[in-house]
């Protein structure tokens, strides 16, 4: 990781085009409630792909901001169990009773864009996977209290690392989140583990998608042969929450929220 110095200005938004990420941001949010409630045992993920997309696409100016990206066939990336990111919907993937799915959703709105990811319950699940979904979404929660001005990018990794790992589980550390706003990937790192004070500062105006991804067992990873899909190594499960949030002088602002 990088020490010192500061996000480039080129990354930084004005607080006009904030708000128009916020809007996307709303309309992302719906597009992931619409799938939640969607999803049930016997239900593909390509019914819940086909949702996430009409849901966007009749919002005026919106569009699914993953569908070609790198080639991605889907408008949302959807992932179950021990898939941790990047599935491809599938006419063939069938949701059962207990297990998790991810569902990964970007919007593109007026130019900008916004990324945001939950996963959800298949009716009922084990213990331990609540326990999995419960603490990944209070890494996030921990992850977006530290994206403040003049904390740097150490210190929203060293904050997600330490809920994660105190529960027992483990960060993935071959996949990061990212600066996003002007294109769905912009060139800031932002990995879910790291130490306070290190990597570069977060300056006011910056936007990033924060998005733990969090194993039962090893961290470590492998891709599929479809070359999209990521998996843990070892099988186990992993869960993954993830938002979009602009540093402001007021503190992070959650820009996914409905
Ligand atoms: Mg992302």
């Amino acid at each position: 990781m990088a020490i010192g110095g500061t996000a480039p200005a080129t990354l930084l938004k004005s607080p006009r085009e904030i708000d128009i990420m916020a809007r996307g941001g709303v309309i992302l949010r719906g597009a992931l409630m619409a799938a939640k409630h969607a999803v049930r045992p016997g239900v593909s993920t390509m019914e819940l792909d086909a949702i996430v997309e009409s849901f966007i696409r009749s919002h005026a100016g919106a569009e699914p901001a993953f569908k070609g990206l790198y080639g991605f066939p889907g408008s949302a990336c959807i992932s179950i169990n021990e898939e941790i990111v990047h599935g491809i919907p599938s006419r063939k993937r069938i949701l059962a009773e207990g297990d998790i799915v991810t569902v990964d959703v970007g919007v593109k709105l007026d130019g900008m864009y916004t990324d945001a990811a939950i996963t959800i319950p298949v009716g009922q699940v084990d213990a331990e996977t609540q326990r999995l979904m419960d603490v990944t979404e209070a890494s996030l929660a921990a992850g977006i209290a530290a994206a403040t001005p003049n904390n740097h990018v150490g210190d929203i990794g060293a904050a997600i690392q330490a809920v994660v790992e105190a529960a027992g589980f483990s960060v993935v550390r071959e996949l990061v989140g990212h600066g996003v706003g002007f294109s769905p990937h912009e060139e800031l790192q932002i990995p879910n583990y790291g130490k306070p004070k290190r990597g570069k500062k977060l300056s006011v105006g910056l936007t990033i998608a924060i998005e733990p991804m969090v194993n039962v067992g090893t961290a470590k990873t492998k891709t599929l042969s479809d070359k999209w899909t990521v998996v843990t190594a070892d099988g186990k499960r992993s869960a993954h929450f993830e938002h979009t949030v602009a540093i402001t002088e007021n503190g992070p602002r959650i820009l996914t929220l409905g």
